[in-house]
């Protein structure tokens, strides 16, 4: 297995919440929203599959290859995305952090978000369906906070939570915040993945343990939508800002974790 994943620029697509619940967050699609990109997708011919298809001989992959990505693994997915993909021959990529499997999502913002995360039994029956399931890590800290023991931690225990669940390999990691560095990803190749993605819409030099991703938002539009498909450099630049700002978000989360209010409108 090596770091490189052919000239293909694989197209990975971030999103959090399908959900019509409305709390202050932009890191979520409306049902309709996402249906109309899922519908876009369809009627244009892309090929929408998991992650682990880039493990695979690169053949497959073109630049018609779509992968759908869903970090936090939350419970408004079962309810409204799964169905959705699977009627029209798609699938994707749920990250679970797996301390939180079944529970409420209070392990930093949202207090208004009525989504629960996606419990076992549920990510048992969305695997049994052909998604695939990866690792958020176990708590979602900045794994740039903390010491490379609790990295390892984060990591391993993490994976082997859902693979003695659930019965499958997980083979790739999710970065929580989208935040790495050479280090992470070092400890995480270590660990037994075999991949790991970002937030970052565009990385120049190719490595499988830091996969580009642009994230979808509520704000936007089914031209932006084409942009993220097409790797706009107008749209990565969009992303790169939100993403500058996010890094202001873990900043006032932990300043607020200390004060005793944790609501942020990015979560990553
Ligand atoms: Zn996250």
């Amino acid at each position: 297995m090596t770091n490189s994943i052919s000239n293909i620029n694989p197209v990975i697509l971030g999103y959090h919440h399908v959900c019509n619940h409305i709390y202050p967050s932009i890191t979520r699609a409306t049902v309709k929203q996402f249906l109309k990109q899922v519908q876009y997708l369809k009627t244009h011919h892309y090929s929408i599959s998991v992650l682990s298809e880039l493990l695979l001989d690169n053949q497959s992959i073109n630049k018609n290859s779509i992968f759908l990505t869903f970090d936090d693994a939350l419970s408004c997915l079962y309810e409204n995305m799964i169905e959705l993909l699977l009627a029209r021959e798609m699938k994707g990529t749920i990250f679970v952090i797996t301390k939180y499997a079944g529970k409420e999502t209070h392990w930093d913002y949202y207090k208004s978000s009525k989504c629960s995360q996606l419990n076992w039994r549920q990510l048992q029956e969305i695997a049994n369906a052909g998604f695939e399931i990866g690792s958020h890590s176990h708590t979602h800290i900045d794994l740039n906070s903390v010491t490379h023991k609790e990295v390892k931690f984060e990591m391993e225990y993490s994976k082997k939570i859902i693979e003695d669940k659930l019965g499958r390999p997980v083979h790739f990691f999710s970065y929580p915040f989208g935040r790495f560095n050479h280090e992470l990803t070092d400890i995480c190749r270590e660990t037994g993945y075999k991949g790991a993605i970002t937030m970052k819409p565009k990385i120049s030099r190719q490595n499988i343990f830091q996969l580009p991703r642009s994230a979808v938002y509520l704000f936007d539009t089914l031209t932006q939508f084409k942009a993220k498909l097409n790797q706009s450099v107008m749209e990565q630049k969009k992303l790169e800002f939100i993403n500058f700002f996010s890094l202001g978000t873990i900043i006032i989360k932990n300043f607020r974790k200390n004060n005793g209010s944790n609501k942020n409108f990015l979560q990553f």
